[in-house]
C-alpha cells in the first residue's frame, strides 16, 4: 500500500480515499458509487496520485491552476504573509491589500479603479448585485441562458443552467429574468450570423424597453463551464452601446475567462469594452489560495462616497489571500503568460480541429487563448448533444465521462462536463505536452 508521496503523510493512500468518501459529498455523482482519486502531489502542469501515478491536467483542475503546481514565488508569498500578518479586519490597510491595488490598476481594463476582495467568485457576484442594485435604485438583473454565475442563492438565482432548478420555487429571483445564449453554433433563437445583425442583443434591448426597474445586464464574456461560447465580434460592443442608451450596468463575470487564460488578460480586452463591474475569482490567485474580486468604475465608487455600502465578510481582504494574489500577478508579467496563452492557441486549435477530422462524434471545436470546447454531438447536422443534463442526473452513462476514463488511464486529466470537454491547460504548457 503506497503512502502518499506527500512527506507530511500519515495516512495511506486507501485512508485518504475512504475517509473522504465516507464523511464528504461528492458533488455531482451519486454517493454510493463515488471513488475519488487521491492527489498526493502536483507540480507545473502535473498531478501525481497517491500510487505515484503522473497525469497531465488539461483543464487546470477547475480552470484555474493558471500557473501550475509548485511555483515557488507564490509559494514564498504565502509563507512570508503567513508570518508577517494572518488576519487583519477588512476595515484596516495592509500592505497586501495597497500592492495588490496597484497592481489591479495595471492590468484591470482601464476606468475599473475599486475593489471589493471576497474568497470565491461567488460572493463577488453576490457584491456585484448588491452594488448594482444600490447604485441604480432597480432592482432585475438580466442573465443568459446558458450561463453559470455561482451557487449561493442570488448567485444560482441568475444561473441560466438547470442546477438552478433544485433552488426553485422562490430561487429565480428576486428579479431575474432570462435571456437567450449567444451561441452561433446552435442559435437558441434560429438566426444564422453574421445575416442575423446579432439578434440576440436585440432580444436584451427588447427585454429591457419592456421591464421596469432593470439595474443590470449579466454576461460570461465567454461562457465557460456551459460550453466555452465565444460570441462574434459585433455582441459585446453592441450591448455596451444597448446599456449606455438605457442605464444599464453591465457586469462582466469574468471568474474564469480572466487572467491571460483566453489570450488577454481579460476577455472583455478582446472587443475593447470596458464593464462597469467586473467579477473575477479563480486564476487571480492561480488558486493556490481562495480569492474573488468585484472591481468597479470610478462612477460607481462615487457613488459610495455618501452612500452607505451595506456589506462585508469577516475574510474579506484576508491578507493571506491576497499576498499570493501579488505574487501570482508578477509572475504571470515575468513569464509573459498571457502572450503565450495568445501565441498557443493557433497550436491547440489545429490540433482540436485534426481530433474532429477524424471523429463524427465531435460537433463543434471552439475557443479563444487556451480556453477550448469539444463539442459532441449524436448527429452533426442536427446538432443533438451526445448526452443531455436529464442522462447525467439520471445516472445514465455519459460518453464524456467515458472518454475522460479513458484519457485518464492514458496519463491526462480532462474536465468532461454533459456533451463537452473543456480544454483549458495552464497556461505554461509546453507544445510537447499539447501534442499528448
Ligand atoms: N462565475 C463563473 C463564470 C464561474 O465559472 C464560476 C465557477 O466556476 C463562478 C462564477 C463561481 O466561482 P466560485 O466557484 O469561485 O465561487
Amino acid at each position: 500500500e503506497p503512502k502518499s508521496s506527500n512527506k507530511s503523510a500519515s495516512l495511506t493512500s486507501q485512508q485518504v480515499v475512504d475517509i473522504t468518501r465516507q464523511h464528504n459529498y461528492g458533488t455531482w455523482r451519486f454517493q454510493k458509487g463515488w471513488n475519488p482519486m487521491h492527489i498526493a502531489d502536483a507540480e507545473g502542469c502535473t498531478i501525481v496520485d497517491g500510487a505515484g501515478k503522473r497525469y497531465l491536467d488539461f483543464s487546470s483542475q477547475l480552470m484555474c491552476s493558471n500557473l501550475g503546481h509548485k511555483n515557488q514565488a507564490v509559494i514564498d508569498a504565502i509563507a512570508r504573509q503567513a508570518q508577517e500578518l494572518s488576519y487583519a479586519m477588512p476595515g484596516y490597510a495592509t500592505t497586501a491589500r495597497a500592492e495588490l491595488s496597484q497592481l489591479l490598476l495595471e492590468v484591470l481594463p482601464k476606468g475599473i479603479s475599486k475593489f471589493f476582495f471576497t474568497t470565491s467568485g461567488t460572493e463577488a457576484n453576490e457584491a456585484a448585485f448588491k452594488i448594482a442594485r444600490m447604485y441604480t435604485g432597480k432592482t432585475k438583473i438580466i442573465a443568459r441562458y446558458r450561463s453559470y454565475h455561482g451557487s449561493t442563492a442570488g448567485s444560482i438565482a441568475a444561473t441560466g443552467d438547470p442546477r438552478r432548478w433544485a433552488m426553485e420555487p422562490g430561487g429565480k429571483g428576486p428579479g431575474v429574468l432570462f435571456a437567450p445564449e449567444v451561441h452561433c453554433y446552435k442559435c437558441p433563437i434560429k438566426h444564422t450570423y453574421p445575416g442575423c445583425g446579432i439578434a440576440c442583443a436585440d432580444y436584451i434591448e427588447h427585454m429591457i424597453r419592456n421591464e421596469s426597474d432593470v439595474a443590470a445586464v449579466l454576461v460570461e464574456p465567454i461562457v465557460g463551464t456551459n460550453g466555452v461560447i465565444v460570441p462574434p465580434e459585433e455582441y459585446m460592443p453592441k450591448l455596451r452601446r444597448i446599456c449606455d442608451e438605457y442605464g444599464v450596468l453591465l457586469i462582466a463575470d469574468e471568474v474564469m475567462t480572466g487572467w491571460g487564460r483566453t489570450g488577454e488578460w481579460f476577455a472583455m480586452n478582446h472587443w475593447g469594452v470596458v464593464p462597469d463591474i467586473l467579477v473575477t475569482a479563480k486564476g487571480i490567485t492561480s488558486a493556490y489560495v481562495p480569492l474573488g474580486l468585484c472591481a468597479t468604475s470610478e462612477k460607481i465608487a462615487d457613488f459610495f462616497q455618501d452612500h452607505y455600502f451595506a456589506h462585508g465578510h469577516t475574510y474579506e481582504a484576508h491578507p493571506l489571500t491576497l499576498a499570493p494574489a501579488v505574487a501570482t500577478i508578477r509572475e504571470m508579467q515575468r513569464l509573459g503568460l498571457v502572450e503565450r496563452a495568445r501565441e498557443r492557441a493557433p497550436y491547440v486549435e489545429g490540433k482540436l480541429k485534426e481530433l474532429k477530422a477524424k471523429h463524427p462524434s465531435i460537433g463543434d471545436v471552439r475557443g479563444k487563448g487556451l480556453f477550448w470546447a469539444v463539442d459532441l454531438v449524436k448527429d452533426r447536422t442536427t446538432k443533438e448533444p451526445f448526452n443531455t443534463y436529464s442522462d447525467k442526473v439520471s445516472g445514465k452513462p455519459l460518453l464524456v465521462d467515458q472518454i475522460a476514463a479513458k484519457i485518464l488511464a492514458d496519463g491526462v486529466t480532462i474536465q468532461a462536463w454533459v456533451s463537452h470537454f473543456v480544454v483549458a491547460p495552464p497556461l505554461i504548457v509546453t507544445k510537447e505536452q499539447i501534442d499528448l
